[in-house]
């Protein structure tokens, strides 16, 4: 199996040659971005996989990567993906907006989604938003099973410390992995 891992927003997400940093929160002067975060995980889940004996394909490997959104899902058709999984935090006006929600496009992705909804929030505890059906975001226009996993909220303190704890990221990563190579097999 090949999964495409795609770390959301990055270098030309929205604008082209223009770094976006997704989601942003300042705490005690240090500013967190959802990039970052989303980098991160999406390079232990990469370690994860490849563990497992899986291919990866990394839609960005690092800041600089000039790989826009809509090419995204394209990319990783191109390089043989049988899945693709987007790795994103959520952010709202109101700091008190918490909890974890997995994005998917095709009714078929439906379980997909639902089972990584449940191994995450057995880890983090998060307040349960739902599977949610989505046809419009250009990551899921993927030909083939996807999901955007929407970890948590970037402004929320709880939510936040959760996701910045080394263990608990690899427990996410983990899991993340163990659904999905249940599901979609060798
Ligand atoms: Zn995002």
């Amino acid at each position: 199996m090949k999964i495409a891992i795609d770390p959301g927003h990055g270098m030309s997400n929205r604008q082209s040659g223009i770094y976006d940093p997704g989601a942003t929160h300042v705490e005690n002067g240090f500013r967190h971005e959802e990039a970052t975060i989303a980098l991160k995980y999406g390079l232990i889940l990469k370690d994860v996989f490849r563990a497992k004996g899986h291919e990866v394909f990394m839609t960005r490997d690092d800041a600089e990567d000039h790989a826009p959104v809509g090419m995204r899902a394209k990319n990783a058709k191109n390089a043989g993906c049988d899945v693709f999984i987007s790795i994103h935090l959520n952010d709202f006006d109101d700091d008190a907006a918490n909890g974890q929600e997995v994005l998917y496009r095709d009714s078929d992705d439906k379980l997909f989604a639902q089972n990584l909804q449940n191994a995450l929030l057995a880890i983090t505890g998060f307040k349960d938003r739902s599977i949610k059906k989505r046809e419009d975001l250009a990551v899921l226009k993927f030909q083939g099973p996807s999901a955007l996993i929407e970890l948590g909220f970037i402004a929320n303190d709880s939510n936040r410390e959760t996701l910045l704890n080394p263990q608990k990221r690899n427990a996410i990563c983990g899991a993340i992995a163990e659904v999905t190579v249940a599901q979609f097999g060798s």
